[in-house]
């Protein structure tokens, strides 16, 4: 059994926003900072499957069928995540909830353990359209290219090449379907206080401050940054 604990004690994120948007980056940085795992849905998930529990099984059998998880089937394996030792101060999650059913779950797994703050990484369409059309690889070591790189890469000297699942009538349909599952999530979540629309179009440290500020207001009088 899980115990009650203090309102303050926990931070606990939940991080929004749509492929492209640099949600994982900035999940990872603010997990580091606050010394509390990012918790993203596709490892867990790998991780469950690769264990065999239970859970993982289910998951493993959707998957193979070509179909996607059930709610029921995530949400199990998120709570047996958050209920491991590291995530008792709190955690970043990155991936999760994808649904109404899922973020109400999330409430009740919260439930005792302080506030969750979430975080809506947000970015216009055309920009991630530009950046997920023109995302780079290196051909030769498999490293993402940094937006400075312009025609090698500078960890081997190796070509530069597009990634395949990145063409932009793929990129559009992706954004729209990401759009169509999360607004009645953002619907669910942005009423609250602790619900922080942060501008995505901005370089990678400006959006983290951007980030860390609205980590400070979420939690106000709590934890210092
Ligand atoms: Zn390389």
């Amino acid at each position: 059994m899980r115990q009650k604990r203090g309102a303050a004690s926990g931070l606990n994120v939940v991080m929004l926003g749509p492929p492209g948007a640099g949600k994982g980056t900035q999940a990872e940085r603010l997990a580091q900072k606050r010394g509390l795992p990012r918790i993203s849905t596709g490892d867990i998930l790998r991780e469950a499957v690769q264990r065999g529990t239970p859970l993982g099984s289910v998951a493993k059998a959707a998957m193979d069928a070509g179909r996607l998880v059930s709610d029921d089937v995530m949400i199990g394996i998120v709570q047996e995540r958050l209920d491991r030792d590291d995530a008792r101060h709190g955690f970043v999650l990155d991936g999760f909830p994808r649904t109404v059913e899922q973020a109400s779950a999330l409430d009740r797994m919260v439930n005792g353990r302080g506030s969750l703050v979430v975080l809506d990484v947000v970015v216009p369409e055309d920009v991630l359209v530009r950046r997920l059309a023109t995302r780079r690889i290196c051909g030769r070591c498999g490293s993402n290219a940094a937006v400075h790189w312009t025609s090698a890469c500078e960890k081997c000297g190796g070509p530069l090449v597009a990634r395949v699942d990145d063409d932009v009538e793929i990129v559009r349909e992706r954004l729209k379907v990401y759009q169509r599952q999360s607004q009645p999530l953002v619907d669910y979540y942005s009423v609250r206080g602790t619900f922080h629309a942060i501008d995505g179009n901005q370089p990678a440290d400006v959006v983290t401050a951007a980030v860390n500020a609205a980590i400070a207001a979420a939690t106000a009088g709590g934890v210092a940054l």
